[in-house]
């Protein structure tokens, strides 16, 4: 169980007040001078990883450990200190961050539409750590591991119960690359690459490097607001061991996630020559309302980081809470394109269960009339027609 020393603790009291008011942070350690209970943010050293963890760090009342030790059983638990601290910081928006992270009992609710393995990464699996769904791309695994493990992650079944690939298997992977003249783009995900050392990204970006077919290197990563100070000149360095384009895809689903370290993390990539993308997931009780979507890709944008997906939640087991609705899905998008530059407006996309891909899901905003004009809804909701083409 991890000890909180007495002395890494609290910074500002009012804020703990926004965990206690949804059922987080409901106990506090007790202050060695008074004898009260502290009422100020945690200062955390170590990652979350137990129930025990999360009840000592206020996170979770001590009642709830027996019911959540079930659940971090069955589903990897991690919460790093940087995201402790994004939700000590985020006031009333904390519980929204700590959805995200806090395991819940509701997780052992498997409904009968969930599936083990939702978009199909096993059927298209040609070699241990590789994914090739598209003829131009694929996905390599280095690793399960993750600085921190989301509760609604479409990987859940898989994500921290094994280590990263053995020197061997990362050959074989690379091998599969160099024999298979399509492959365009190489999206290195897992779990999370950026957990690995600098010298084992180094090598993997240098054998990419060398392989004349592929162009991109694309890293997907939590890391950045994770574990922010991860990306440090080492990991820099061993990012830029190529020429070829590269792009890190940030996963961040509120805007309490970018706190200054978080958006300090991303601008020492964008300064290195590195564009970041963002992959969002629309998630109930995080970020499934117009201001917050709103909030979030302002941030994203103003961090130099290009939202590119809002994703529908995938059918991962236990994430049914979690869920939203896609006609809400799209009736949010719709809405915040009346509100939203371009710039910061990102695809709402769908992983078609089973494996058959990503088809954009926003609602349509034209339809063919029967003169052969097009009737054209604007974001208000307001219909316009358009003129045809002319013969
Ligand atoms: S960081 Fe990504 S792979 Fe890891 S648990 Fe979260 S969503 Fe899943």
């Amino acid at each position: 169980m991890l000890n909180i020393s007495q002395n890494e603790i609290f910074q500002d009291c009012k804020q703990r007040k926004a965990f206690q008011g949804h059922g987080w942070l409901t106990q506090g350690p007790i202050c060695p001078t008074t004898g009260a209970m502290d009422s100020r943010p945690i200062q955390l050293t170590k990652t979350l990883r137990t129930p025990a963890d999360l009840a000592a760090a206020g996170l979770i009342a001590p009642s709830a450990i027996p019911g959540l030790t079930t659940v971090g059983t069955r589903y990897a638990v991690a919460i790093p200190p940087a995201l402790v601290q994004a939700m000590t910081s985020a006031g009333d928006e904390a519980a929204n961050i700590a959805r995200q992270f806090v395991p819940d009992t509701r997780e052992l609710d498997v409904r009968p539409e969930e599936r083990v393995d939702p978009i199909g990464d096993i059927a298209h699996s040609p070699v241990k750590g590789i994914v090739h769904r598209y003829p131009d791309r694929v996905l390599l695994m280095p690793t399960l591991t993750c600085a921190v493990y989301c509760r609604f992650c479409f990987r859940r079944e898989v994500v921290g119960a094994e280590a990263a690939l053995t020197t061997a298997e990362r050959d074989a992977a690379l091998a599969y690359i160099r024999a298979t003249p399509t492959i365009w783009e190489v999206i290195l995900t897992g779990g999370d690459p950026l957990v690995l050392s600098d010298r084992r990204i180094g090598e993997l970006i240098s054998a990419l490097d060398s392989i004349p077919h592929v162009k991109v290197i694309r890293i997907h990563s939590r890391v950045p607001v994770a574990d922010p100070a991860r990306i440090d000149d080492g990991l820099i360095a061993a990012l830029k061991r190529t020429g070829k384009a590269m792009f890190v895809a940030v996963h961040c689903n509120h805007a309490g996630e970018l706190t200054s370290q978080a958006t300090a993390a991303c601008g020492r990539l964008s300064d290195a020559g590195i564009p970041l993308l963002a992959q969002s997931v629309l998630l109930a009780g995080v970020n499934d309302t117009v201001e917050d979507l709103e909030n979030l890709f302002r941030t994203l944008v103003a961090a130099r980081i290009n939202p590119y997906y809002l994703h529908q939640l995938d059918y991962a087991p236990g994430t049914s809470h979690f869920r939203v609705p896609l006609e809400r899905g799209q009736a949010l998008v719709q809405s915040l394109r009346g509100r939203l530059s371009g710039l910061a407006l990102p695809t709402y996309i769908l992983d078609i269960p089973g494996g058959a891909g990503k088809v954009p899901v926003a609602a349509g905003y034209l339809s063919p009339e029967e003169d052969g004009t097009y009737l054209i809804r604007d974001p208000a909701g307001s219909h316009h027609s358009y003129p045809p083409s002319p013969p």
